[in-house]
């Protein structure tokens, strides 16, 4: 029986018994729990550089704290932080906002969630093409909308097509969401193809863009990063532009993240924001000044380590007999398919017939965690995340392997 005081099913909300938790992070907790247990795991499940912050960053923040920097900030972010945000945004992408455009959030995820739930009316309709991060249809799914998954395999290089665009639009389509370079497959868009899916677009003003550009600096060829608002000017009006410190400088803990946009919905973000978080830190949002203004000269070094990563990880991955793998050309993840090897069974004689019972085996009898294809909406896949050490990434590619070759 229930304690009187907990909550059973009848108290909670359906939106919130509707969701799903983070695939990615219960895969984390598990790993947690077996190497709790005296297990030896290997998480590779988590998206997140493995480098310190960089020292200037960090001495800013403690430079914060001795001028006692320790009151409440403006909603939208300080303005000292949307000035340099505004900076960010003309130095590398060619935009210009204003202050009232700038949204600083508790990470880009607050932004992505702030816009949704500003924005959503029950049953309003968001194309998310997949694979995509666990959260778009989740988040989509609290603020009462519905998630139009358009699947995009690695035929088209996991990218959203025009045709596939045009199908999927209907007047009850609201938002567009784009990520790239992408987070699991690393695809990332080039100018000619989002020209092209913003010719589909200026046919249907009604639909607005949500640009997730949070692995905009983690990127390995020498093509200039292309961003919906700046390729297609014609949709700036429409297009929430996100973005933030997490990944390019290794602060994914010190929560900051910001968007720019349409003066009209940042307004409306900022409403959503007041009335939860109110902002994030203002030891982080110093901080996050000295990021943007300050010195990239670390990030080629961690470009350099994710590149030599990401070739190891590729090349062990196609040798696997039943794995294939494309080269990634983003952000720290690669993105196998593994339909080779669905339907063959373990030692035990346990079927593997899904992409999460082989990342459910390969924790098992590997000690490794990867997250299963179908979190991210794309089954017969899985993500291994390359954010690790050298070490770490042999030992569990060696497992990887032997683990696969056993299955029968
Ligand atoms: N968007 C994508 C695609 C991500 O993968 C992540 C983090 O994993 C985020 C947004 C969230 O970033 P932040 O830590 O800034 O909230």
């Amino acid at each position: 029986m229930n304690h009187p005081s907990l909550p059973g099913h009848a108290f909670l909300a359906q939106r919130v018994l509707g969701a799903k938790p983070s695939a990615t992070k219960e895969m984390t907790r598990l790993a947690n729990q077996m190497k709790r247990e005296g297990r030896d795991v290997i998480a590779l499940s988590q998206g997140e550089p493995d480098f310190p912050t960089p020292l200037h960053v960090r001495e800013a923040a403690k430079a914060a704290i001795d001028r006692n920097e320790s009151r409440y900030t403006d909603v939208a972010g300080t303005l000292l932080l949307r000035e340099a945000v505004m900076r960010k945004f003309e130095r590398d992408n060619g935009l210009r906002f204003s202050p009232e455009q700038i949204q600083v959030g508790c990470g880009a995820k607050q932004l992505l969630y702030n816009a949704l739930q500003a924005t959503i009316n029950d049953g309003d309709e968001v194309v998310i093409p997949t694979p995509a991060w666990v959260s778009y249809p989740e988040m989509v799914l609290l603020a009462g909308g519905r998630p139009v998954i358009v699947r995009c395999g690695a035929s088209s290089g996991f990218k959203l097509t025009p045709q596939q665009l045009e199908e999927v639009i209907t007047p009850r389509t609201k938002w567009l969401m784009l990520n790239s370079p992408s987070n699991p497959s690393g695809a990332v868009y080039s100018q000619e193809e989002l020209a092209a899916l913003g010719e589909v677009l200026l046919r249907h003003p009604h639909v607005w863009v949500m640009a997730d550009d949070i692995y905009e600096k983690i990127r390995y060829e020498d093509t200039a990063f292309a961003t919906p608002a700046a390729v297609v000017p014609e949709l700036a009006g429409r297009t929430l532009t996100i973005n933030g410190v997490s990944k390019a400088y290794a602060m994914t803990g010190w929560r900051v993240g910001f968007g720019a946009g349409p003066v009209e919905l940042i307004r409306a973000m900022n409403l959503v924001q007041s009335q939860s978080t109110s902002h994030t830190s203002s030891i982080s949002q110093a901080a996050s000044i000295a990021a943007l203004d300050g010195p990239m000269d670390f990030l080629p070094g961690f470009v350099k380590a994710f590149r030599r990563r990401r070739d190891r990880v590729v090349e062990v991955l196609r040798s696997i007999e039943g794995l294939s793998c494309d080269l990634p050309p983003g952000a720290f993840y690669a993105f196998p398919g593994c339909q080779g090897l669905l339907g063959r069974r373990d030692k035990l004689n346990n079927l593997i017939a899904t992409d999460s019972d082989l990342a459910l085996y390969l924790l098992r009898e590997a000690g490794v965690a990867v997250v299963q294809g179908a979190a991210f909406e794309l089954p017969g896949h899985f993500r291994i995340s390359y954010a690790a050490s050298d070490e770490e990434l042999e030992e569990a590619l060696r497992r990887i392997a032997v683990a696969c070759a056993e299955l029968r």
